[in-house]
């Protein structure tokens, strides 16, 4: 006998009792690898957990949350409500852990320090997670990528190196949460390095340098680059400007491709994520009042070096424009590194490189929307079943990704493993909205109109207002499928 969903109570046959004993018992059995230990891979890691299964996470860093340390001098602009996972925090209450104030806004570290350390320490997740430990393939055990029949019977198999030698690990599913930090874009408008950028290496830094605490002396009374036009480049520029009314001869110049600045300055008062909203509005004051020098319409095509400083141009030949500056960061977004993964048969989108079921959710060319349709197993799964790609890394070079809807994606994932197949089709995630939205590059409605002209009229098949006028002018939708 148990509770039904509405309360009411309901007999299980034994068969069902049965039935349901022995798939716990075998999903019991199942290992689930997880690579890389970060907020969303340490969620998948609790998740599994949580479904009596074994996960086994291998971290190539020397730490847990090795690629947030590496930018742990910013500030989220999520509060704690959306940066601690469910199944996380049910691990570590008991462990006497103080639960953040949801609504503040941690930075790097202190989501380091209050949550993922606590996590990968002082829970049941400490014995399952190898650190220094860089997984460099994953396969099918005996199967190359060509062979089919049987594939799907035999374990994966993931290699990995810990500074031992070689390591096997075997698998029942993989989940990758590897992240997308460590390959970063480069300057070259192409996706391609610009010329002479490999060069000038000393000179450039990509992501977000501390330019306010470890890196202060390289940027200090500089003239310093920022190439980009998302929260990375932002913030940087922010804290360049805060610096220049520190160090006297330090001058920000913000570089953009595209040729309106106005499109980087979000949503503001109308961005569910306040602190995002006012990053924005800050670097749009900043601009308007000269302490930030903006070069829009700026592809950057080479970087070259001339007595000991660096000449950025738009063009290799003479006429295009250029700028000297002492120092250049690149803050045009990250790309996943599916090098170690050449032999899983993966279902990507050839643009976005993400599953190709969540990319045109989250298409940068169709909308910059922060409102993602939630999603799960079934957007996040590849032709290799029990393979899946989860967290940053799954949005591919889309850059919108959010915590929170990692979270729900590794609890839809374990389901899925676990077999519990309407659990990992129940999606309940709420985004927060960042109050603008472009279509198609277009800015498009009042941002009180929501995403995507606001939600659709709920008799027909479309998840937005747009995607149902679309649908109903017999084109296939607006992007949003
Ligand atoms: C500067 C910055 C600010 C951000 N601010 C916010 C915010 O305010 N709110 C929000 O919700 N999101 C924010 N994000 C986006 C995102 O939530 C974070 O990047 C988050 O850390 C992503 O978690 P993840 O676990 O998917 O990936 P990561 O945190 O990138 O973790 C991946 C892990 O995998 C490891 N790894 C990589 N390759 C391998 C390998 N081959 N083998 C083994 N391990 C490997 C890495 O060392 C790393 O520890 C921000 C991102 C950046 C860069």
């Amino acid at each position: 006998m148990q509770d039904g969903p509405d309360g009411s109570l309901i007999f299980l046959s034994s068969h069902s009792m049965i039935l349901e004993g022995w798939e716990k018992a075998v999903s019991a059995r199942k290992t689930v690898a997880i690579i890389g230990a970060g907020p969303v891979g340490l969620a998948a890691a609790a998740h599994v957990l949580d479904r009596g299964m074994t996960p086994v996470v291998l971290e190539s860093g020397p730490e847990a949350g090795h690629s947030v340390r590496q930018w742990q001098h910013v500030q989220l602009f999520s509060p704690w409500e959306y940066n601690v996972d469910k199944a996380a925090a049910r691990l570590l209450a008991p462990t006497g852990w103080n639960s953040p104030d949801p609504a503040v806004y941690p930075t790097g570290a202190e989501l380091l320090d209050r949550y993922i350390e606590p996590l990968a320490t002082r829970t049941a997740l400490r014995d399952a997670i190898r650190t220094s430990s860089r997984v460099i393939a994953v396969g099918r055990a005996g199967f190359d990528k060509a062979k089919t029949k049987g594939r799907e019977a035999v374990p994966f198999e993931i290699r990995y190196r810990n500074g031992k030698g070689p390591e096997t690990l075997r698998a029942d599913a993989v989940i990758d949460a590897s992240g997308t930090w460590a390959s970063p874009n480069p300057a070259g408008a192409g996706g391609l390095r610009a010329i002479g950028e490999r060069e000038a290496q000393p000179k450039i830094a990509y992501g977000m340098p501390d330019v306010l605490g470890r890196d202060r002396a390289r940027y200090a009374g500089k003239t310093v680059a920022v190439l980009g036009a998302g929260h990375s480049a932002i913030g940087t520029l922010a804290d360049l400007a805060t610096l220049a009314r520190q160090a006297p001869g330090t001058r920000p110049v913000w570089l953009l491709r595209g040729g309106n600045p106005e499109k980087s300055f979000g949503g503001g008062v109308n961005d569910k994520l306040a602190a995002r909203g006012e990053l924005g509005a800050h670097l749009a004051s900043l601009v308007a009042s000269g302490q930030v020098q903006v070069e829009a319409g700026f592809p950057v095509a080479a970087v070259s070096q001339t007595d000991g400083r660096l000449r950025i141009a738009t063009s290799t030949a003479c006429c295009g424009r250029s700028i000297v500056a002492d120092e250049l960061v690149v803050a045009t977004g990250f790309r996943p590194d599916f090098s170690f993964l050449s032999e899983i048969r993966l279902r990507l989108d050839p643009a976005i490189e993400a599953p190709v079921a969540l990319a045109p959710l989250i298409d940068p060319n169709e909308h910059s929307c922060g409102t993602v349709r939630p999603h799960g197993a079934r957007e996040l799964e590849h032709d290799d079943r029990g393979f899946y790609l989860a967290g940053m890394k799954s949005y591919g070079r889309a850059p919108t990704f959010l915590m929170i809807t990692g979270y729900e994606q590794v609890r839809s994932i374990a389901a899925d493993i676990a077999g519990d197949k309407e659990a990992a089709e129940r999606l309940e995630l709420e985004l927060p909205e960042t109050g603008v939205c472009t279509r198609g590059g277009v800015e498009s409605g009042t941002p009180a109109a929501g995403c995507c002209g606001g939600p659709a009229p709920a008799s027909v098949g479309a998840c937005w207002a747009d995607d149902a006028s679309a649908k109903a002018a017999g084109k296939p939708g607006c992007g949003c499928s």
